[in-house]
């Protein structure tokens, strides 16, 4: 096993790291920018470096000033957590390159995946159903583009093969508005991504977003963990996740869920990895493969008692999979809200001093966030400043815990989503579970309208 361990990364996923590492013996050497000196990670790590300003360009994004820090300071291994250089095939390569372990998949696996374009081709070659679309990216003849829409029916959705963070994708219904919306995408898609490429696919009407966790070793083992529901989604961006997925038959799940892994084995890939599917009258359609840890990881450990980050780094050790498909026991219900540093109704970031914190707790709720009274909301990163999560025996139970937790919560000195996760648990519609990706825009929309 390592003896140290970076973890290229910020907030919550640095502390949830730092925290696998604790309980496995493992020295832990976080990374941080001038704007996170504060950070209560840094403070608990054995080791911190500074790598930089607070532009993510110049710290979190800079690969020589991580793999300095992983020198001077003797680490093993690299964790990459998500977003920042989680998903960035050279920044795997030159970690390996320089010596150490990447904690994720190899290059060439992320590499496969980060392209929604050939993602989609490897899983229709695995067996892996996908959202009827173009083969491939388009073409730049617009009377070809128009006759894919047309084969495929409107409205169709133009993504960008590069995109990610709900980025990169526009709706078209009509011939009319098709090739503004491909030319405007590509054009977006180059300087967002670097890569103009775009492809189109049938836009669902009532999908669910259903996910899938699955963890390989490198001798080619691999199981899946279940799924989680992440439809409540605004801006396609989850806001609230759970598993498992309400209303959808376990034998479904296990059908797809068997598939991911086989998938796995085929490829090769190694570590934690989660395949996303939109869930539409019986029937998975897989959208993309998101190849590190997730923010939603923790509801799965919830339900099957398995550490993700610590068999994360027990494979990139070259351990094997410490359990069987068959051992991997599904048991109760967990949620998770995400907490957001905004305002609750008009979504705009709100950082700042955090004058006065109070988390949940008490059975069954899990707080993952490194905030405290007295932080500072930096304003130059992402707006999730942590996690709450509600387990129970059923999803009642859960739910009734995380109403408990959320009542609980006091956050004073800056604006949160918490109001807004409090008015969602106690939604009908919700509380009854198997909403479908467009139910918190519209139920959002309504509330506008008063
Ligand atoms: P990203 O990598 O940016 O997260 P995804 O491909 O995972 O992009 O899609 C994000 C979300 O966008 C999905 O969860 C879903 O809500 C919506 N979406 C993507 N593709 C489709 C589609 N073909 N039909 C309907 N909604 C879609």
């Amino acid at each position: 096993m390592f003896k140290k361990i970076l973890i290229a990364n910020r907030g919550e996923i640095a502390l949830r790291v730092q925290r696998a590492c604790r309980e496995m013996g493992i020295q832990a050497v976080v990374v941080y920018s001038e704007a996170d000196r504060e950070a209560k990670y840094v403070k608990l790590a054995d080791e911190a470096v500074c790598i930089g300003p607070a532009p993510s360009g110049q710290s979190y994004l800079s690969m020589p000033a991580i793999i300095s820090a992983a020198e001077v300071t003797d680490a093993e291994a690299i964790h990459p957590g998500y977003g920042f250089l989680s998903e960035n095939a050279d920044f795997a390569e030159r970690v390996e390159k320089s010596g150490f372990v990447f904690i994720g998949p190899t290059p060439e696996s992320i590499r496969l995946m980060g392209d929604k374009v050939s993602a989609k081709q490897a899983m229709q070659r695995a067996g892996v159903p996908t959202v009827p679309g173009s083969d491939g990216a388009l073409p730049d003849d617009p009377a070809e583009i128009k006759r894919i829409a047309r084969t495929i029916g409107y409205p169709v959705i133009i993504k960008a093969a590069g995109g990610g963070g709900g980025r990169g994708m526009r709706v078209v219904h009509t011939e009319a508005a098709l090739l503004h919306a491909v030319q405007t995408t590509k054009s977006e898609a180059a300087a967002a991504f670097n890569n103009p490429e775009v492809y189109m696919e049938k836009f669902l009407q009532n999908p669910r977003h259903i996910e899938i966790q699955v963890l390989a070793d490198q001798y080619r083992n691999a199981v899946h963990l279940f799924e989680r529901d992440c439809s409540m989604q605004r801006r396609h961006q989850k806001v609230i996740e759970e598993a498992p997925a309400p209303g959808i038959p376990r034998r479904l799940i296990e059908r797809i869920g068997d598939r991911c892994a086989a998938a796995c084995k085929r490829m090769g890939y190694r570590g934690a990895g989660t395949f996303e599917f939109l869930y539409e009258n019986g029937e998975f359609y897989f959208i993309e493969m998101n190849t590190r840890v997730q923010v939603e990881h923790p509801v799965t450990e919830m339900i099957t008692g398995i550490d993700i980050v610590r068999t994360q780094i027990q494979i990139a050790a070259g351990q094997k999979l410490p359990f069987t498909q068959r051992q991997i026991q599904l048991r109760g219900h967990a949620i998770e809200c995400r907490l957001n540093a905004e305002d609750p109704y008009k979504f705009t970031p709100s950082p700042g001093r955090i004058t006065a914190w109070h988390a949940p707790g008490g059975p069954g709720v899990r707080v993952d966030s490194h905030i405290y009274s007295g932080y500072c909301v930096p304003p130059n990163y992402d707006s999730m400043i942590g996690k709450i999560i509600a387990y129970g025996d059923t999803r009642e139970q859960a739910l009734a815990r995380m109403r408990g937790a959320l009542a609980e919560v006091v956050i004073e000195g800056i604006k949160t989503n918490v109001p807004l996760h409090r008015e969602l648990m106690v939604d009908a519609n919700f509380e009854a579970g198997g909403t479908n990706i467009h139910y918190l825009e519209s139920w959002l929309a309504q509330r506008e309208r008063g």
